[in-house]
């Protein structure tokens, strides 16, 4: 199928997906004039995990006021329309935005209004970074829950799953969850199903990664018979040696167990891919067919938190 008249124009929703993560080279350089395009691309070009935490750090450094803020969400949402994504869910990290010492609420109101100019359905998650520990996550699942009537619909853990392990987060989930809002967690990516087990012991309803699932029987059966789906990001998990190939990548193992998965980009622009790209890939790479991949978009809408 021809990427550009195919999964372009197939309505899509995508679950998955970080708001930092969206800047393209030419955006950060409006946001930074000191900048050339040529720079950032070559900060998006990085090795393994930490590699990769430093470009969203050269990112998220850069976004000093709520208008910064604004200003990437339009920029992302112009690229979602282009792509004919009906239905996103962004990850907002609230987490980072308090590290850097900055108001939260005046940020939101400015993704939140720029958001609404676009005729794309928009939700919120609100992200807090695992490893700061649990008094820094119970605050951002507050400002969660006193959004969830103004468009957060979910609370989840990013970050190192190895210093910030779930267990740590039962109680703040448990309040996030009587908050009224959706549970999410990154988990399985850098860490094997041991970490899967304990985002799920928390509550979590859907999955951030979770491809080292796999290594798991028992957990892949839990999963397709508790129908809790993963947010998978294939590029992403190539990009940052999540996986040590693409063809390594176990995406095709995860849907013939039976497992609910969705495709994301998760940082679009310092992975260099669209979520139309996604599709391609897994069609071109793992050999899924026009029908599985319909069905993987149409999951995508059917597991939104909304
Ligand atoms: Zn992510």
């Amino acid at each position: 199928m021809d990427p550009v008249t195919g999964y372009r124009a197939w309505p899509k929703a995508e679950l998955h997906l970080h708001l930092e993560g969206s800047v393209e080279p030419e955006t950060m350089q409006e946001l930074d004039p000191g900048l050339s395009v040529e720079a950032v691309r070559a900060m998006y070009r990085f090795h393994g995990f930490q590699g990769f935490i430093q470009a969203y750090k050269s990112v998220v450094e850069r976004l000093r006021t709520p208008q910064d803020y604004a200003r990437i969400t339009r920029a992302l949402l112009r690229r979602l329309a282009a792509e004919t994504v009906q239905y996103a869910e962004i990850t907002l990290s609230a987490g980072v935005v308090l590290w850097k010492g900055q108001e939260f609420a005046p940020v939101y109101t400015a993704v939140r209004q720029a958001a609404a100019e676009f005729s794309i359905e928009v939700h919120w998650i609100l992200d807090a970074v695992r490893h700061f520990g649990v008094e820094h996550a119970m605050r951002i699942a507050e400002l969660a829950a006193e959004r969830v009537n103004d468009g957060v619909v979910a609370f989840g853990i990013g970050g190192d799953e190895e210093r910030g392990p779930a267990a740590w987060f039962g109680e703040v989930y448990r309040f996030a969850k009587g908050g009224g809002l959706g549970l999410t967690a990154h988990a399985g990516e850098t860490v094997g199903p041991e970490s899967v087990w304990a985002a799920l012991e928390i509550g979590a309803e859907r999955i951030g990664h979770g491809i080292r699932a796999v290594e798991d029987p028992a957990l892949l059966r839990h999963l397709r018979d508790r129908r809790i789906p993963l947010e998978v990001c294939i590029t992403s998990n190539v990009a940052t040696g999540a996986v040590e190939s693409l063809d390594a990548h176990p995406v095709r193992r995860l849907y013939d167990a039976g497992v609910p998965i969705t495709l994301n980009t998760d940082d679009p622009a310092i992975f260099a891919t669209t979520l139309s790209g996604e599709y391609e890939l897994a069609a071109r790479q793992f050999g899924f067919s026009e029908a599985e991949l319909r069905g993987i978009a149409q999951n995508a809408f059917r597991y939104g938190f909304r």
